[in-house]
């Protein structure tokens, strides 16, 4: 049976077509430019990439030129053939704890909550639309990258301010990148052989969220009532001191608006080091010696490093840790830093295993107190996962 998986931006659409129950891949693309001329696209098939440019004016455009591939590349004979179209959705607000069904409800609730994530859930609702215009016969899915962290409690989730904002607005710690860290709850503890294990998943690339773990749930996480919280990214801020915003206002001019663009695509990595919010960009700078790239770094990892013992203590001790997206996956210089920092919870980091890029592997020493691993995130997959379960 086949399954799309689809994250639809507001000028990108990304997709992934699975075999399943095997969640075999069979094609994967990326639409880019949508709507603001320049489009592009490229898919990827039996291991070959094919990159072709061609004006997308809208996504059902977009949408017509994918299900043509699909076509001409002998992935299907028949549209029928599609079941399942499954929808990342940013925000699923206190709703929605488990993918749905998408219906017109599902419809009139995610629009609703576009106040929560207003460049995020109108532009995934278009990718919704299109597809269930194009593929009518297949069910649509939604699937939430906050619904993972409704399990935290309050405790966890709630900020200490008047009550009513919560109430009334909503305003509480959501969380994201669920479907990451709900891919790392599974896959850790089938590796550790132990469903119920403690696991601190720390999802690090542009942007970064850890999340505690524990029985397959989410308790706590990093990022907060929207993506700018918790660590320092590659633009963004993270946690801040929020007087500063009417403080930097008052002192440059500024309008709201542009402060907040500053805190989420000037700060970070970019915005401490002047260099980039590239990390490979940062370790180059910081090996040629400059001083701001190696201030960005070290920042950087204290940051994760702080979360981690937070939720060390939070979760009662730990089983795994696991390094997960694009820096995770990738930097090995970026886990040693964190590792050598964790040295007093008694981590310890075996450096030959740590030489590994975009790998399932264990690199933690066998008497490291805690398991360190990296664990490629498969966001698409939890997606097909889903959708098929419905079906
Ligand atoms: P996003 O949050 O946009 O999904 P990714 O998870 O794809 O981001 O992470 C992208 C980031 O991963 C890049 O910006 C870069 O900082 C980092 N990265 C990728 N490869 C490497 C590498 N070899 N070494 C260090 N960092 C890397």
């Amino acid at each position: 049976m086949k399954i799309l998986s689809v994250n639809a931006g507001s000028s990108s659409l990304k997709f992934q077509m699975y075999e399943m129950p095997e969640e075999k891949v069979l094609i994967s693309g990326t639409f880019e430019r949508i709507g603001i001329g320049g489009g592009m696209y490229t898919i990827k098939i039996n291991g070959e990439k094919i990159k072709k440019e061609q004006e997308l004016a809208d996504h059902s455009v977009a949408v017509k030129i994918l299900i043509d591939e699909l076509f001409a590349n002998n992935v299907i004979e028949s549209l029928d053939e599609i079941k399942g179209v499954g929808h990342r959705i940013v925000h699923g607000g206190e709703k929605y704890a488990k993918s749905v069904v998408i219906d017109d409800d599902v419809i009139k609730t995610v629009t609703e909550l576009s106040d929560l994530a207003p460049l995020h859930n109108p532009a995934n609702l278009i990718g919704v639309k299109t597809f269930m215009e194009s593929i009518p016969n297949a069910i649509q899915v939604g699937c939430f990258d906050t619904a993972f962290h409704q399990t935290m409690e309050k405790c966890e989730f709630l900020y200490p301010v008047p009550y009513e904002w919560y109430t009334e607005y909503g305003v509480r710690k959501y969380g994201f990148h669920g479907m990451s860290h709900n891919y790392i709850a599974k896959r850790a503890g089938e590796i550790l052989g132990n469903p119920n294990a403690k696991i601190i998943s720390c999802h690090i690339g542009n942007g970064g969220s850890l999340c505690a773990i524990a029985d397959g749930k989410s308790i706590d996480t990093s990022m907060g009532f929207t993506p700018n919280a918790g660590l320092m990214m590659g633009s963004r801020s993270g946690d801040i001191d929020s007087t500063l915003i009417p403080f930097i206002m008052n002192k440059t001019g500024k309008s709201l608006d542009e402060v907040i663009n500053d805190l989420n695509k000037k700060s970070g990595y970019l915005g401490v080091s002047g260099i980039s919010s590239d990390s490979r960009d940062i370790e180059d700078a910081a090996a040629e010696g400059n001083e701001r790239a190696i201030l960005a770094q070290n920042m950087y990892y204290e940051k994760i490093v702080n979360y981690i013992a937070e939720y060390y203590l939070e979760l009662g001790g730990a089983d795994a840790i696991v390094f997960t997206a694009g820096v995770g996956e990738n930097s090995k210089l970026t886990r040693k830093a964190i590792c050598d920092k964790l040295a007093p919870l008694g981590v310890k980091l075996d450096e030959e295993a740590n030489n590994v890029r975009g790998e399932e592997k264990l690199i933690s020493a066998p008497d490291s107190t805690v398991k360190v691993y990296v664990i490629p995130t498969d966001e698409e997959v939890m997606i097909a996962r889903d959708t098929y379960s419905f079906i």
